[in-house]
């Protein structure tokens, strides 16, 4: 049987082992998917014996995105903006093969939901892996601007700057966000210490779409907030999730899943 694993730490709560379970039933193939908790310093040791011992595909979670990107020999061109890799196979002549596929995940979930992105002004919280990765593909989506929030200011100028050629793009202090965002996108962490950013008041158009890449069984403190700001549509990330596996499986097995069922199974496994 074909083995693949998600490899970080924590990984016991992990989702993928789930979603890629169902994606494999669905298309009547059988896979074997693994949680693999990994310590600090052992990351490419597991990788190397898990392709070693036959394995077909990795997923790479926190901490580790960094770091395979750096064990990746060959990169997609996505992987190479987003400077991390959460889709590791084998490629030509066995040479470790990263992709990302976090970006396009959030692109088809925000397609999904209808989210309007051409030629509005996007607001995007946070300036770490996350954010980093989603920006190219955001900015492909032809938006007016992205502008980049976060408490660092500085992470989010070196975000800014580097993805430039790419769009208009900028970064604001959180205190000097002025007018309103008809999409607020939330990369932050957040919601995860059941934390908001610190956003100004009225920075979100009334009637505008709010998305929190966090999801859990109840809506986060921050889908709470854009309620409340007068938000028509707040999403958390449950979906990029499954969009990013729906996209590594098709990496790895060339099939390409239906993920809304499995977003179906997966609320309501949320839920109850
Ligand atoms: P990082 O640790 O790389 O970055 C965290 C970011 O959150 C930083 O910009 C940090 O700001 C900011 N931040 C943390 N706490 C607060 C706070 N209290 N107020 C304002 N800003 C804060 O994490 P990632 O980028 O990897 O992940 C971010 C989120 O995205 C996580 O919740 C993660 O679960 C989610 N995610 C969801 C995915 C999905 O498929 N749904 C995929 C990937 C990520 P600063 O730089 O100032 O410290």
């Amino acid at each position: 049987m074909d083995q693949y694993a998600v490899l970080g730490n924590p990984v016991k709560h992990s989702r993928s082992p789930r979603i890629h379970q169902l994606f494999a039933q669905q298309l009547g193939v059988e896979i074997e998917y693994r949680a693999i908790p990994v310590e600090l310093g052992a990351f490419s040791d597991t990788v190397r014996s898990f392709f070693l011992a036959g394995g077909r595909g990795i997923n790479i979670t926190l901490p580790f995105k960094q770091e395979a990107f750096q064990l990746a020999e060959v990169h997609s061109q996505r992987a190479l903006r987003a400077e991390a890799v959460n889709t590791l196979l084998l490629g030509k002549n066995n040479l470790f093969y990263g992709d990302n596929t976090d970006g396009v995940g959030l692109l088809r979930d925000l397609q999904r939901l209808q989210f309007p992105l051409e030629g509005r002004r996007i607001l995007l919280l946070g300036a770490g892996g996350a954010a980093r990765g989603v920006l190219a593909p955001l900015l492909e989506a032809r938006p007016a601007e992205v502008t980049i929030a976060n408490r660092d200011e500085g992470r989010a100028a070196l975000l800014a700057h580097a993805f430039g050629d790419l769009g208009r793009v900028r970064s604001a202090a959180y205190r000097d966000l002025s007018g309103s965002y008809p999409v607020i996108i939330n990369a932050t962490s957040a919601s995860l210490a059941g934390e908001l950013p610190p956003l100004p008041e009225h920075i979100l158009t009334q009637g505008g779409y709010a998305y929190d890449m966090m999801y859990g069984s109840q809506p986060t403190i921050f889908m709470h907030w854009a309620l409340q700001a007068g938000a028509a549509e707040v999403h958390d990330g449950l979906g990029m999730l499954i969009e990013q596996a729906a996209e590594s499986f098709f990496l790895w097995r060339h099939q390409r899943p239906d993920t809304a069922p499995v977003l179906a199974t997966l609320r309501a496994e949320l839920a109850g």
